[in-house]
């Protein structure tokens, strides 16, 4: 054991590991395809924990990674070589929840659906959806401005971010933003959302709740083609509508839902649209012969809406399983999660499919159609040789996204997997105007160094031995 792992545990006796049990438990997350063995693991359990870790790893050189829930598709919360994991579930309290004011402040590992089962009796919710949702968590959501399928009409994570207290990489202590809807000053808050851990820790979050919805209507619309889907999905937002949600499956994520869940997907159907109207029964009501009527036009042979709400959670229960589905159609698989402009989402498509076919890997779609937001599921198999072609059509595909006008992440972060592409997104003067940010903030560079920003350690990729075990 370290000096530094024995003063560790001198700081916070009984919340600390370093077994092999707890650092292989963490060496990676929901990007299975990197790992790293981290030195120490702190459970914190109180705000003052993540204080006393984070000052002294900042005293020490030691550099440290928040983690939520382990969900990052990204590689956001792999250790970093030589450093500590800082595990946030224990801090997961709602500390009040204020009705009238529609706002609720939480620690950082209170789990996304629990604000809105803790917000329902009083007829209110919290908005931003991902479909990790049963298990990710408020600090995780915040560090990469997560997404959801009722995005589209309501915003990310920063739109429902009012307030943050803070653990700065120095081990101050600040609060930005705070409880009003009208800050005062920069909006300092929604500069710390989508910071992937490098500006420090989130200990305390203030969300903005919202009205429960009055009325669904959720709809299924099957196309002949997954290029028909994305077309369609241009048509509706031009047309004047702005449903909650507009999600699109292509056939092999259709396949794979069907056989986990049997969510009744038309078994012929190339794309497949799933479109939320929602709001005020009357305005919903309005809408649904119009919807129909454009899901016509663009080419649906087929529509359904869901007729009570145990159908609606069927339509749904597909789509939120798929990332899992999939694994039953490969032994490992890759998610993207590109952005398009919306008005380009077909011409992307078929991009995509071209690139699948040029690469011999299956490619299975399932995404945030109305915000552009693509989730390409890259199907290989490591122990074939796969991997490292899987990793070339992927970064193939985010420069697609870059070249049609749009962005590296929609909502999963940019994490490890993503940062070298980072530089291809933005010019050199906004590359700088990052770092001068990230080092007048962490001038040691010990919070999650290596993520987002490209260069620093990076650990081991797919089918390699840990580069510092
Ligand atoms: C099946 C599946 C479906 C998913 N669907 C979606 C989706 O629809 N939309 C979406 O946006 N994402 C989705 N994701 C990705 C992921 O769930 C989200 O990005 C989520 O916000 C990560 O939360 P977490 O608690 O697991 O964070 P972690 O994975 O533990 O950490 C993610 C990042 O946040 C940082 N971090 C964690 N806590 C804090 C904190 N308190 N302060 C500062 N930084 C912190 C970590 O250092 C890391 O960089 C999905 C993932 C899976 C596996």
């Amino acid at each position: 054991m370290t000096p530094f792992v024995e003063a560790l545990q001198g700081r916070l006796p009984g919340k600390v590991r370093a077994d092999s049990a707890a650092l292989d438990t963490f060496q990676t997350d929901g990007l299975t395809a990197f790992h790293e063995r981290p030195l120490a693991v702190v459970f914190a359990e109180t705000q003052a924990d993540v204080v006393q870790a984070v000052r002294l790893c900042f005293e020490s050189g030691v550099p440290f990674v928040a983690r939520g829930s382990g969900t990052s598709l990204s590689g956001g919360a792999v250790p970093v070589a030589g450093g500590v994991v800082i595990a946030l579930n224990k801090l997961n309290r709602i500390l009040a929840l204020d009705p009238r004011a529609r706002t609720c402040v939480v620690e950082p590992g209170v789990i996304n659906a629990q604000v809105s089962r803790a917000a329902a009796p009083y007829g209110l919710h919290y908005a931003p959806d991902p479909s990790s949702g049963p298990v990710c968590t408020i600090g995780g959501n915040v560090a990469f401005n997560s997404g959801g399928a009722h995005c589209l009409k309501y915003g990310m994570t920063a739109n429902h971010v009012l307030g943050l207290k803070v653990v700065l990489p120095d081990g101050e202590v600040v609060h930005l933003g705070g409880a009003s809807l009208e800050p005062a000053g920069a909006d300092l808050a929604g500069f710390f959302v989508g910071s992937e851990g490098l500006f420090g820790i989130a200990l305390e979050v203030t969300l903005r709740l919202l009205p429960k919805v009055e009325r669904y209507a959720t709809f299924l619309a099957a196309y002949k083609s997954l290029e028909a889907a994305g077309e369609a999905v241009a048509q509706i937002v031009a047309a004047g509508l702005l449903p909650g949600a507009m999600e699109i499956m292509d056939r092999l994520a259709m396949d794979a839902a069907e056989a986990a869940v049997h969510a009744g997907y038309p078994a012929d159907a190339q794309g497949l649209l799933i479109v939320e109207l929602e709001g005020p029964a009357e305005e919903v009501a309005a809408e649904t012969p119009r919807l129909l009527a454009l899901l016509k036009a663009s080419g649906a042979y087929r529509t359904e809406v869901a007729r009570d709400e145990r159908e609606r959670a069927l339509f749904w229960k597909g789509r939120k399983s798929a990332f899992s589905a999939v694994g039953r159609l490969s032994p490992e698989y890759l998610v993207q999660d590109g952005v398009v402009p919306r008005t380009r989402l077909g011409e992307a498509l078929a991009a995509i499919h071209a690139l699948s076919r040029r690469y011999g890997l299956r490619v299975a779609n399932v995404f945030h159609a109305g915000d552009g937001n693509l989730h390409p599921l890259i199907l290989f198999d490591a122990q074939a040789g796969e991997a490292a072609r899987a990793e070339a059509l992927a970064g193939e595909i985010l420069r697609l996204c870059i070249q049609m006008g749009g962005s590296i992440t929609g909502e999963h972060g940019v994490g490890l997997e993503k940062r070298a592409y980072l530089g291809e997104q933005y010019a050199e003067a906004d590359m700088d105007a990052m770092l001068r940010l990230r080092r007048a903030i962490d001038p040691r560079g010990v919070a999650n160094p290596g993520k987002m920003l490209p260069g620093g350690p990076g650990p081991a990729p797919i089918g390699e031995p840990p580069a510092r075990a």
